[in-house]
């Protein structure tokens, strides 16, 4: 039986989604090949941090094991916050209209080396390839697919690490992401990622540990860096992995859910559903729940409040009316009726929700516009109040100037006649 095209997306969710590898094996002949340089770096970082963490909660002492773990803490959410504020909403989806050259210089200078995930640029042209599909539907192109195999194992596997393992075939869209130029600061933290990564990352904690308690602070702070590098990565590759595989809501335009349990990577993990079907929101998530399972959201608020970003992008309600519409009409999940009556009446119902779902979104639409004329109403208010106030001190200084100047003429007066 094939399904109803009450919604009709281009796609339906089981045609978008149904794989197009069998294996890991398959790849190769599609133009991927094993990364070596990045295979060694993430495994020697996960073997540092096995056996620098089981030194450090069974041997070290009390004292630098608390040292050592709040480092880990710093690093996780340092590296965490960068990651969903900076690099994903701030700048892959230009979730406000001005950056300030402050939050620039931190993030690339300082927090977002902490995710220890490439840099920036890379980051965002490889998080840009992954949002493309949502338009163009070319899903061999998104770098995280948690849909390319047969089996959720795979898929996970895949979607949470393995992909960050492979050199992944240059496309035509692979190189106009990349190439994107991006603001200067960011290009310049491109150039010398390698460099950020391994002072910050190795020589800051291992020399600040050895300062302050000789090699048990340094090897301390630095098993808190490696522990904290291997939690920031998997908490962020979640995203990829178990938001595209798992959850209660489906969002309409790709495989990510909502969740509303996966705080993790600090509110990318609640409303995926929500943050593919409206990218450019500097929110994760509509309506309540987004407001409780969204900490980024505070830190953008925060950043907007001291004047450091500015022009904050979100959904209208009309936009989200017609998201939620749409999302209610996707779960009906109709079958094609059997006879040719049944086939109408289908048609007629689809046809009345269609103009309904219209009517709900255009009325939400115009209490919207209302809302904005009354509120430029108000202000023009406002200024006419204040225009009133303005007139009425212009008035008086015209009363006085008009005095004074009576006054200095009949000062005039009795000096030409004294001295006539
Ligand atoms: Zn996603
Ligand atoms: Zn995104």
């Amino acid at each position: 039986m094939t399904k109803s095209t009450v919604t009709q997306q281009e796609l339906s969710a089981s045609e978008r989604d149904a794989p197009i590898y069998n294996s890991f094996s398959e790849l190769s002949d599609h133009g991927f090949s094993l990364a070596p340089g990045i295979c060694v770096f993430i495994a020697s970082v996960h073997l540092a941090a096995l056996v620098l963490g089981i030194w450090l909660y069974s041997a070290a002492p009390s004292a630098w094991m608390w040292a050592g773990t709040a480092w880990l803490v710093a690093h996780f959410l340092l590296g965490s916050l960068s990651t969903t504020l900076y690099s994903h909403r701030l700048i892959t989806h230009n979730a406000v209209k001005h950056v300030s050259l402050p939050v620039h210089l931190f993030f690339n200078v300082f927090g977002q080396i902490f995710s220890v995930q490439g840099s920036v640029r890379r980051w965002s042209a490889n998080h840009a390839l992954h949002h493309g599909v949502d338009r163009h539907g070319k899903k061999e192109l998104d770098p995280y697919s948690a849909t390319w195999f047969p089996d959720s194992l795979r898929n996970f596997l895949w979607s949470h690490t393995l992909t960050h393992l492979y050199n992944h075939p240059e496309s035509e869209e692979y190189q106009r992401s990349h190439n994107a130029k991006r603001h200067p600061v960011i290009m310049w933290q491109d150039r010398w990622y390698g460099l950020l990564t391994t002072f910050w990352i190795f020589f800051f904690p291992m020399g600040l540990g050895y300062a302050m308690g000789g090699f048990l602070g340094m090897f301390a702070l630095t098993a808190g860096s490696m522990l904290g590098t291997v939690a920031v990565q998997h908490n962020t590759w979640t995203v990829n992995s178990v938001t595209h595989l798992w959850g209660f809501t489906p969002g309409v335009k790709s495989s990510a859910t909502n969740n509303y349990i996966w705080l993790g990577p600090l509110g990318e993990g609640n409303h995926h559903g929500d943050h593919h079907d409206f990218p450019r929101d500097f929110r994760n998530g509509f309506g309540l729940s987004g407001w409780l399972l969204d900490p980024t959201r505070y830190g953008i608020l925060a950043l907007n409040a001291l004047g450091l970003v500015r022009g904050l992008n979100s959904a209208s309600k009309h936009e989200e009316a017609e998201i939620i519409a749409q999302r209610k009409l996707a779960e009906l999940n109709l079958f094609k009726p059997i006879t040719r009556e049944a086939a109408v009446l289908r048609e007629q119902l689809e046809k009345t929700a269609l103009t309904l779902k219209n009517e709900w979104v255009e009325a939400l639409a115009h209490v919207e516009k209302l809302k904005q004329q009354s509120k430029l109403l108000e202000r023009a208010r406002a200024g006419r109040e204040e225009l009133m106030r303005d007139m009425e001190l212009a008035q008086h200084a015209v009363a006085k100037r008009k005095e004074a100047f009576y006054d200095a003429v009949e000062r005039l007066r009795k000096h030409s006649e004294v001295y006539a």
